[in-house]
């Protein structure tokens, strides 16, 4: 059975129902993905449920960075440093394809939060404990070399700056590939299938009811652990097996709007200060640049997190701060994304200051649940909490301890030696087939040596079309796409970083996936809806 098949999900939801699972998983963004890995690689027999579509909370609205822990830095957090670097130089091991090298420019500037003095020892010493490699150390800069990089940037404030290493990468398509990996490897991940209740044996969970959210079929799944990796959704999860206790979670919005790349013409990714102490990034992303993120509390619909005037105009107002000669405005934006960080609580800190450390909470009935952390640590975060399931599973169940084995686990599309080879030999095979040579970085750094099956599967006149077509043939039949949402957000990243790619691809990728899928007309239509609302939503601030 291939769990991530759409053409094979009324057989797998069966499935699911006649065994007993060691390990069931909530949530699947990259927390719950990472769980799911790690318990499948020990040999364990893992499942996770996801109530929407894999990645569509937390997991496909960050800066998409691979942070080396700079900001932990600043809070003389040494050891956070060295644990997240050395996650990175895992992950870009495991990942070629989903792990690109990133110079970040810090500008310096007067009153600014980084001095020219702390940030040479700063990233110095950040060079060190995140294991930077030899070519890509910090290099400060002088006003006239940071103006010869950004003639944009404010020259009567600018005192100079520095080139540091950050990694760049797609937060849906690594939580897709790692449960891809563990799907491989016997992992089952269905999503549109939540958690409703806990089901109890003793007092002590043994499964939980569940519902298909595309049948409205409820149903039971049995498991000897049930372990809660639902993000922001963490504390709802948590309060239907009880009191929540002390321990709360704390939500902060962030929000990154996206503009045409000649609308801010920079040649890198930047990493600027806001004007009010908190820092911005602004990253190019093939035509398009992304800004972000703000970081205000939220109390808001987790199900429905919108974009603020407020928030657009901060983000607009400290970029015009930093590049004075540009006109941008709020018509120039062409989508935009809010995510809600589910941070642990920590009594009387602003949003900013709060850690982003994870943290794992238990209760008597046996509920695991890990919250907290970034997008970097995932795979961390997965060695810690499983390793606390197997203790149970060998403590209570007599099973045999094994121990983690994710860190030389290849990510599925990752199996790439030399990804600058790879993606020369993709320009040329592009090039044969009358596809623009710029979509050489995008399958490459979208799906890896994967490309190769899409570009099987290529046909017809127009390419542009016709790669969309091979793409939604492939994402149905092996990442689970179920709505033309799950293929242009979440597949592809078309909807945030390529809207306007979208009006010439809708009728014939509704089409081609209505064929797969035995959509009837009423549910094309639905379907094609439901895209233009999403194009209309993401430039909509309330
Ligand atoms: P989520 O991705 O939200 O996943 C939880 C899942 O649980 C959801 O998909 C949800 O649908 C599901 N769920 C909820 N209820 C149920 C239910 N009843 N049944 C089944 N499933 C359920 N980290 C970095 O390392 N680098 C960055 O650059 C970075 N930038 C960020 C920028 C912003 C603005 C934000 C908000 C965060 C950023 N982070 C970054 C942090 C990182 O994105 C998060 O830590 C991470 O994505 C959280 O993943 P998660 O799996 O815990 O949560």
């Amino acid at each position: 059975m291939n769990c991530l098949s759409a053409l094979e999900r009324a057989e797998a939801i069966s499935q699911i129902q006649k065994e007993e699972y060691d390990i069931l998983i909530i949530g699947g963004g990259i927390t719950g993905a990472g769980i799911l890995l790690d318990a499948t690689t020990r040999g364990l027999k893992a499942l996770l449920v996801e109530k929407n579509d894999f990645a569509s909370g937390t997991s496909s609205k960050s800066t998409k960075l691979i942070h080396g822990g700079l900001r932990y830095l600043k809070q003389l957090d040494l050891a956070l440093v060295r644990e997240v670097g050395r996650e990175r130089a895992v992950l870009y091991r495991n990942a070629p394809h989903l792990v690109i090298p990133e110079r970040m420019l810090l500008p310096l500037i007067v009153g600014g939060s980084f001095s020219k003095f702390m940030s040479r020892i700063g990233l110095a010493i950040y060079d060190i404990f995140a294991s930077v490699k030899p070519g890509e150390k910090k290099k400060m800069l002088s006003k006239e070399e940071t103006l010869a990089l950004e003639s944009g940037l404010n020259e009567e404030i600018l005192l100079g700056g520095a080139l540091y290493s950050e990694y760049r990468t797609d937060d849906s398509r690594l939580t897709l590939e790692v449960i891809k990996t563990a799907c491989n490897l016997g992992g089952v991940a269905i999503n549109y299938t939540a958690f409703t209740k806990f089901n109890y044996d003793n007092d002590q969970i043994n499964g939980i009811s569940a519902i298909d959210t595309m049948s409205d079929n409820s149903f039971q799944l049995k498991a000897k652990q049930v372990i809660n990796a639902a993000g922001p959704w963490v504390d709802e999860i948590r309060e239907n097996d009880g009191d929540l206790g002390v321990k709360k979670l704390h939500l902060t919005k962030g929000v990154h709007i996206v503009i045409p790349r000649n609308k801010l013409p920079i040649h890198q990714s930047i990493y600027f200060d806001a004007g009010d102490g908190r820092m911005i990034f602004t990253i190019p992303r093939g035509g398009a640049t992304y800004i972000g993120t703000t970081d205000t509390n939220y109390s808001g619909d987790l199900n429905a997190v919108r974009v603020s005037k407020e928030d657009v105009n901060y983000l607009i107002t400290a970029v015009k701060k930093m590049f004075p000669a540009t006109d941008l405005s709020v018509e120039d934006i062409i989508s935009s994304f809010a995510g809600i960080r589910p941070l642990i609580h920590q009594e009387g800190k602003a949003p900013g200051q709060i850690s982003r450390r994870d943290e794992i909470f238990i209760t008597d009935s046996r509920l695991l649940s890990i919250a907290g952390g970034k997008l970097t640590g995932y795979r961390k975060m997965a060695k810690k909490v499983t390793d606390m399931a197997m203790e149970r599973l060998v403590n209570e169940f007599n099973y045999k301890h094994i121990s983690c084995q994710t860190r030389f686990v290849v990510l599925q599309g990752g199996d790439i030696s030399d990804i600058g080879a790879f993606k020369s030999d993709l320009e040329k095979s592009l090039s044969g087939m009358g596809i623009s040579e710029d979509q050489a970085f995008y399958l490459t750094h979208t799906y890896g040596s994967q490309s190769l099956k899409i570009l099987a599967e290529l046909n017809g006149e127009d390419k542009e079309i016709a790669l969309a077509i091979a793409e939604m043939n492939y994402t149905i039949r092996f990442e689970s796409v179920h709505t033309l949402l799950d293929f242009f957000i979440r597949r592809t990243g078309r909807l945030f970083f390529d809207p306007l790619s979208i009006e010439k691809l809708l009728e014939p990728v509704a089409k081609k996936t209505a064929s797969l899928l035995k959509w009837n007309e009423e549910r094309i239509d639905k379907e094609i809806q439901s895209v233009k609302l999403a194009l209309k939503e993401i430039v909509q601030f309330d």
